[in-house]
């Protein structure tokens, strides 16, 4: 959250959703009233093989203005379509196949040109390997990384091959954390594990960067935050801020 490297010059927020399972598939129409109901814009990291396999709703997800990220064709270790593996672990050539895979996919059926992309599990999936492929595809951006000790604490920069990486936010309270509903609310151990918790910090968090002028993105998984109210009073405390589409900041 630096302000000096905030390239938006006022307070900015980039909200983006992972789907990486069914129950987000399912989640997704409430997700997309949500943000229709308080006309915001996010970014959607979207896998292919779920484009394919639910066209109708991604398409309205891109008619309503949403921006559409690269995860991945099959998302590893996704358990139908490839268990056991791990995106860091695929030979160069696998990782560039997954990558060009599902822009063809956007493309095909949804009409989009991606230009950016996000690791499948993110940051201890990551690798390198992605930037000279991305920069060979044209795309602009990935957002696979944490900003707690990302060189630039968080603002977006320059990363190798040209590509901007654009780092997600940590916890106000856990600042090694990563603040997402995962780490925060589902995982063995949650850092938070409660959901008023989730959304006190949200708030706190986003009335920080409101007012010092900051930028700030997170991710969510869509399963998670729809659950007991929470999307309704986030997307609620957005209204103090400028919401942001990473291609927007480029
Ligand atoms: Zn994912």
């Amino acid at each position: 959250m630096l302000k000096q490297n905030n390239p938006m010059e006022e307070a900015a927020y980039g909200l983006t959703f992972d789907f990486d399972y069914e129950e987000d598939i399912e989640a997704f129409p409430e997700l997309l009233d949500f943000l229709k109901k308080y006309d915001i814009r996010a970014g959607l990291a979207v896998i292919g093989k779920f484009v394919e396999k639910y066209p109708d709703i991604h398409k309205r997800a891109v008619d309503e203005g949403h921006e559409i990220i690269n995860h991945s064709y099959t998302h590893p270790d996704n358990p139908h379509w490839a268990p056991n593996k791990f995106f860091n672990k695929l030979t160069y050539a696998e990782q560039k196949e997954e990558i060009e895979k599902a822009h063809e996919v956007y493309s095909k059926i949804l009409g989009v040109e991606s230009i950016g992309f996000r690791t499948p599990h993110y940051g201890n999936l990551h690798t390198e390997s992605v930037y000279p492929i991305l920069a060979e595809m044209g795309y602009k951006y990935s957002s696979s990384t944490a900003a707690c000790g990302y060189k630039g604490f968080g603002a977006p920069s320059a990363h190798s091959h040209g590509i901007i990486e654009i780092p997600t936010g940590c916890s106000l309270h856990f600042p090694l954390a990563i603040f997402d509903s995962w780490n925060m609310l589902r995982k063995n151990k949650p850092f938070l594990g409660d959901d008023e918790l989730f959304v006190k910090e949200f708030l706190e968090t986003i009335e920080i960067i409101s007012q010092h002028g900051l930028f700030l993105t997170h991710y969510f998984d869509p399963y998670d935050v729809v659950k007991n109210n929470k999307m309704d009073r986030m997307l609620n405390g957005l209204k103090s801020v400028k919401t942001v589409l990473y291609r927007d900041i480029l």
